[in-house]
């Protein structure tokens, strides 16, 4: 978890690489849709593009099929998934079902002004539509609004890791995983 721009892709392929797990991410699920024109990309760009939240329906349907995938079965990294409470308690459900639990909650902390300039940094890279800054500002609020508060109710359920953000992009990687116990490979 964390703020749009905190690096959450980014450290989400390392964990799952070092995992041998799936790193699942809702945004670039969606994306992929947007390019391929699918109903569901249809249905989602209008969000997106605004920097609103995709409805929860359409979304908890879309984690669910993906984590009924065989690559899943032994576990997945979920990024940018859940970030409303409704999806909190439908995670809760798939997980309870399909057998999994969930160990930990990484959360990236950055410095909102940080944040807004890495995102246009890398509108210019990416040229993603949601990358104006308009749009940044506007998924910040979401962000603050909706999936923030949720980070308390994982805290009391005492799996939370706070790691700031800022700095390199492996000296993130390396503070969470010392925060996730992970030994380093000789
Ligand atoms: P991201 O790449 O994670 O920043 O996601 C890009 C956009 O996809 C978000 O601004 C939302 O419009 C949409 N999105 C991604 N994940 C979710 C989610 N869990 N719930 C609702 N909308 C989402």
């Amino acid at each position: 978890m964390g703020p749009p721009g905190a690096g959450k892709g980014t450290q989400a392929r390392f964990i799952a690489e070092h995992f041998k797990i799936p790193a699942i991410s809702t945004g670039d699920i969606f994306r992929a849709n947007v390019s391929e024109g699918t109903e569901l990309g249809i249905e989602a760009k209008r969000y997106m593009d605004a920097g609103e939240y995709v409805p929860d329906e359409v979304t908890n349907l879309m984690v669910r099929n993906r984590i009924d995938d065989a690559d899943a079965v032994s576990g997945f990294l979920l990024d940018g998934y859940p970030r409303t409470l409704a999806q909190v308690e439908e995670l809760d459900g798939m997980i309870k079902f399909t057998g999994h639990r969930l160990d930990a909650v990484v959360c990236l902390t950055v410095d909102q002004d940080e944040i807004v300039s890495r995102l246009l940094q890398r509108a210019q890279v990416e040229g993603r539509a949601d990358d104006t800054e308009d749009v940044i500002r506007r998924r910040q609020q979401v962000y603050l609004e909706q999936t923030a508060p949720l980070i308390e109710v994982y805290k009391a359920r005492g799996i939370v890791h706070e790691i700031d953000g800022l700095g390199e992009v492996d000296e993130v990687t390396q503070r969470i995983f010392t925060a996730l116990d992970v030994v380093p490979e000789s």
